[in-house]
């Protein structure tokens, strides 16, 4: 049978509200334990690494974005997911956390704390972009900043760290992919000798890469067009051109990377996506699907902090995108261990007795014993089910009569065998009986 447009529209309306908008995920309970394994782990590490928590707002100004990401780039050209406001200034949901971070620096006074000051930071991400495989519009990131250190050692302690996570992750096969992108006293000289190499080219590029050749030239290099790709192979490369002060840097941070024996392959072609970057850039690759997917990248951005309205102040960081590296624990088959469960289900039959497994269970639970009931179920045969789901070691079983006595039936759920036993005594019982199992 035929739909009319009223019909089919509100089929359609049905169909949106329950869908989650395009790019965005539910994080259902089955895949917490990996987002608790990923997040814990990476956490646990930054602090170690002396990097204190900060949560910023999910909303800034859009402007901040623009400022310090830069205009003609690709997130804020066409990844911006702007709040429609009807008078005041534009808001927009933040498709980095450096930004945010910054003006969280600048604005809470925070330059007259002892240097580095060091941030951590989780939470969603937005970009615009197309839906695909590892792409979303809403992502996590577990973001790492350093600021007010302008040495290399700085630069390669946020490196071992982002290395770090990813070995204490389990996850192999990775290669760290680095790179200098030089100051202001280089790039210029660099940037017009490329616009020079690229002008007889122009005509074969990508319409994205004609833009860049005259708005954002570095990012020429990093197009992922096949001819692109062609074109850069050939580019003079800006290892070449860094000033004295910029090659000596980017000297020191890999022989540091040496000392440590971190492998790294020198990318001459990695610029990264945002223009605040100054000096070294870094990524984090999966050895097989080359460059297209990393799994994390930073670097060094000493001017972003001064751009915002701040004194001069070095700094770099990273981020490290949860979805990526989630697919990558799966993919790479390790072994994420369930959250603790409970090993005690308390089963109740009758009003009387679920009136007075109430108080036992808040009694347990304040001994610490982690235990599984279902006050809304009513029949023995549907809790003692949800036990056997759930592996439990322990059903206690309180009905009428024993909750009338102040007993209670402790039953072992593998062998079947049951005991009646005081409720003064449950705790002890208990214990007993797990530290057997
Ligand atoms: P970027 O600063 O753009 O290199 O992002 C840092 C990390 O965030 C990347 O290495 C990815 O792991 C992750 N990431 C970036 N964009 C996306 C996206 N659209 N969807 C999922 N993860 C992303």
């Amino acid at each position: 049978m035929k739909q009319n447009k009223g019909q089919k529209e509100t089929e359609e309306k049905k169909q949106v509200l329950v869908q989650a908008p395009l790019g965005m995920n539910d994080i259902l309970p089955a895949e917490q334990k990996y987002w608790n394994f990923a997040i814990g782990q990476m956490e646990d590490l930054a602090k170690y690494f002396g990097y204190k928590k900060i949560v910023t707002p999910i909303i800034e100004y859009q402007d901040l974005f623009t400022r310090s990401i830069g205009r003609v780039t690709d997130i804020v050209e066409k990844e911006i997911f702007e709040i429609k406001q009807k008078r005041e200034t534009k808001l927009a949901l933040r498709p980095e956390f450096t930004a945010g971070i910054v003006r969280s620096y600048i604005e809470n006074g925070m330059k007259n704390r002892a240097k580095p000051v060091r941030f951590y930071s989780f939470g969603p991400i937005f970009r615009y972009s197309k839906p695909q495989k590892g792409r979303f519009r809403e992502f996590w990131q577990f973001n790492v900043e350093a600021l007010g250190s302008c040495s290399a050692g700085q630069d390669v302690e946020v490196i071992l760290l982002c290395w770090d996570i990813f070995e204490k992750l389990g996850l192999k096969n990775l290669t760290l992919q680095i790179n200098s992108i030089g100051c202001p006293n280089c790039r210029p000289e660099y940037l017009s000798l490329l616009k020079e190499y690229y002008r007889p080219y122009r005509r074969r590029l990508c319409a994205d890469c004609k833009r860049r050749f005259s708005k954002n030239p570095l990012r020429l290099l990093d197009c992922k067009e096949a001819r692109c790709k062609e074109v850069a192979d050939k580019a003079p490369q800006i290892i070449d051109y860094l000033c004295p002060d910029c090659h000596s840097h980017f000297k020191s941070v890999l022989e540091f990377l040496d000392e440590l024996d971190i492998s790294y392959v020198l990318n001459l072609r990695l610029v990264r996506g945002l223009d605040y970057y100054t000096k070294t850039v870094f990524e984090i690759w999966p050895e097989k699907e080359g460059g297209n997917l990393s799994l994390g990248g930073g670097g060094r951005y000493d001017l972003l902090v001064e751009e915002l309205g701040g004194d001069p102040t070095c700094a770099c960081g990273f981020a490290i995108g949860l979805e990526r590296i989630i697919s990558e624990l799966k993919n790479q088959r390790i072994d994420v261990k369930e959250e603790r469960k409970p090993k005690v289900m308390l089963v109740q039959l009758g009003e009387i007795a679920k009136r007075k497994s109430l108080p036992l269970f808040e009694k347990l639970r304040k001994q610490g014993i982690r235990v599984l009931a279902i006050f809304g179920k009513d029949s023995v045969r549907g809790q003692l089910s949800v036990a056997n789901k759930n592996k439990v070691t322990l059903a206690l079983i309180l009905g009428e009569k024993e909750a009338l006595e102040g007993s209670i039936i402790i039953r072992d759920m593998q062998s079947g065998s049951q005991e009646t036993v005081s409720q003064n005594r449950i705790v002890e019982e208990i214990k007993k009986r797990l530290k057997e199992d």
